[in-house]
């Protein structure tokens, strides 16, 4: 969950307003080996939410920087591949993502939202976390008791939400309109720092809202098939759920 606006430090976020860019020009403000490369616009998704950071690749004058990460801090950084040439203060680049790997990490990160509003919705339970890798994820819930076809009914159920192809809306409300919304509540399972006067609403029309600040795909059907792996009993009600979108 994130609940950045649509800057970090000098860097505008390309990425939370359009989750589809993958190509973008850009000029580098910072440039450090060490501390990495601050650019004025970036499309690369910094991590945070259980979604983990955007890899990619700078253009310039023939030179190519690959990046292999992000820092966030004062400023957010892209961080270069060791050894490879770090583009000057001033330098217009080409910025590029690792489209494959973005997208299925859009598809991996919308496909726990639609089970994040089944679990609520058919069994009642709250997610207490997540983590993700592009195509495969796992999601933490509390549940007491867990009915013995529980893994059945739950892909089923799933996949019926994406087969009906729901609408994912990505919007920005004022703090008090985004909480006065009750699945807000349910879901913000991180503490929102006070002094934050906008939050970002992920919607999956009719299923799920959250804050979040995560890149998603723009309808349930482009997440693709759900299998549910395993569930792990980590004790009094705390369960473990592994996918694998395919
Ligand atoms: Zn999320």
């Amino acid at each position: 969950m994130s609940t950045e606006t649509h800057h970090h430090g000098h860097t505008h976020r390309l990425d939370l307003a359009d989750s589809t860019v993958r190509e973008w020009d850009a000029t580098v403000l910072a440039a450090d080996p060490e501390q990495g490369i601050v650019l004025d616009r970036s499309a690369f998704y910094p991590g945070g939410g259980g979604q983990p950071p955007d890899e990619g690749v700078l253009i310039w004058g023939g030179v190519r920087t690959r990046i292999a990460g992000t820092r966030k801090g004062d400023e957010f950084y892209l961080v270069p591949v060791e050894g490879d040439p770090v583009p000057p203060v001033g330098t217009a680049v080409r910025g590029a993502l690792d489209d494959e790997r973005r997208t299925r990490l859009m598809r991996t990160h919308s496909g726990l939202h639609v089970l994040t509003g089944v679990v609520f919705r058919d069994f009642g339970a709250l997610v207490t976390g997540g983590n993700m890798e592009p195509l495969t994820a796992r999601m933490d819930f509390d549940l007491a008791e867990v009915p013995p076809d529980f893994k059945d009914r739950l892909a089923e159920a799933v996949n019926a939400e994406i087969a009906a192809d729901r609408p994912i809306e990505v919007k920005t409300l004022p703090r008090d309109e985004a909480f006065a919304i009750p699945d807000i509540i349910r879901t913000a399972t991180n503490l929102l720092p006070p002094d934050i006067e906008e939050v970002r609403i992920v919607d999956i029309v009719g299923l799920d809202t959250q804050a979040d600040g995560g890149t998603h795909v723009a309808s349930t059907s482009m997440v693709g098939r759900v299998e549910v792996v395993k569930m792990e009993n980590k004790g009094r009600g705390f369960r473990r759920l592994r996918i694998r979108i395919v």
